[in-house]
């Protein structure tokens, strides 16, 4: 077996062994930064501040132009693309002749996974030899994070309830 791992189309040295995992990990200061400044932006009792804790923006525009009486504004908060997601990975595991891909969107040390093995020839049974997937699913017990189905294939995750932030 060989295995070649490409990092934007572009080979990565790997060790000579097929790699087992391989991930990658993101890491957001903040939900929220802002579309003028580029600032990242936290809550705070007065509104969003800058981490610095300036709640005016420094590159606000007066929504009536440049001679408005108005020179301070808020923020102008955007969400941070992927700040939503902790990790992804993909793990491999001859033992299991299964391929994992695994993605964290809540707590960091857990995460949904989606795996396709082959049951193994000499298994009992019709399945013998054949691939079958394995995914996340609703009211599975003890999930990375809950899902509801929005329809066949597609989850909404989390609680539908909760507030979104
Ligand atoms: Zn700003």
């Amino acid at each position: 077996m060989f295995a070649a791992v490409y990092i934007d189309g572009v080979a990565a040295p790997v060790s000579d062994d097929m790699p087992e995992r391989v991930g990658v990990e993101y890491s957001a200061e903040s939900l929220f930064r802002c579309r003028a400044c580029g600032e990242d932006l936290i809550s705070t009792t007065e509104g969003l501040s800058t981490v610095s804790g300036e709640v005016d923006c420094r590159d606000f525009e007066p929504p009536d132009g440049p001679d408005s009486d108005q020179l301070d504004g808020p923020h102008d908060p955007e969400r941070v693309p992927l700040s939503w997601c902790n990790s992804a990975a993909v793990h491999s595991d001859e033992s299991q002749d299964s391929v994992t891909v695994s993605i964290s969107v809540g707590d960091p040390r857990g995460a949904f996974t989606f795996t396709i093995r082959r049951v193994p020839d000499d298994s009992d049974g019709d399945l013998a030899g054949q691939l079958v997937m394995h995914t996340p699913y609703v009211g599975e017990a003890a999930p990375h994070m809950p899902l509801a189905a929005l329809h066949d294939g597609t989850y909404l995750i989390g609680s539908p309830y909760a507030t979104r932030a």
